[in-house]
């Protein structure tokens, strides 16, 4: 199995089962399903496959290239149509962000100077915890836009 080169370990990775050193002495380790067993033909010089399962092996792994190749296009893609969007969103949240951070008693002048302190008090914790319910919902969408504008170090 050590002189075998490790593209035609992987290669052969596409049509067999298993790739043991039993399999590896009895000839081709290509997989056949009707037989339930590998398919044992004498393997191509320095390959673990017959010709037959080598072709079938060699087209399997173009295929997988092209679909990976595809993948990573699509992703690529993705991330530049969304990129200024997602770097927006994250500018319009540290806003929000910054303008909710601020002190509730800011807002104090909202609601007047009539009012009873007791239900100043409440008003102002209900302020308070709607603010924190809030900045838990910013920050989270900022770590999420974050992670996909992948810029954090
Ligand atoms: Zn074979």
């Amino acid at each position: 199995m050590q002189d075998i080169d490790v593209g035609e370990k992987a290669l052969a990775s596409y049509v067999a089962l298993r790739i043991d050193d039993v399999a590896i002495k009895q000839g081709c380790v290509g997989w056949i399903d009707s037989k339930d067993r590998t398919c044992q033909r004498a393997p191509v010089p320095d390959a673990m496959l017959c010709k037959r399962h080598r072709n079938v092996a060699l087209k399997r792994e173009q295929k997988a290239r092209i679909k990976q190749k595809e993948q990573a296009d699509r992703t690529k893609a993705y991330r530049a149509e969304n990129l200024p969007k997602w770097r927006a969103e994250r500018e319009l949240i540290e806003a929000q962000m910054e303008h909710y951070g601020s002190p509730a008693t800011n807002d104090r002048a909202a609601y007047g100077g009539a009012t009873h302190p007791s239900i100043r008090r409440k008003q102002l914790q209900q302020l308070s915890d709607t603010n924190v319910r809030r900045m838990a919902d910013l920050s989270q969408r900022w770590q999420r836009l974050t992670e996909l504008i992948g810029d954090h170090t």
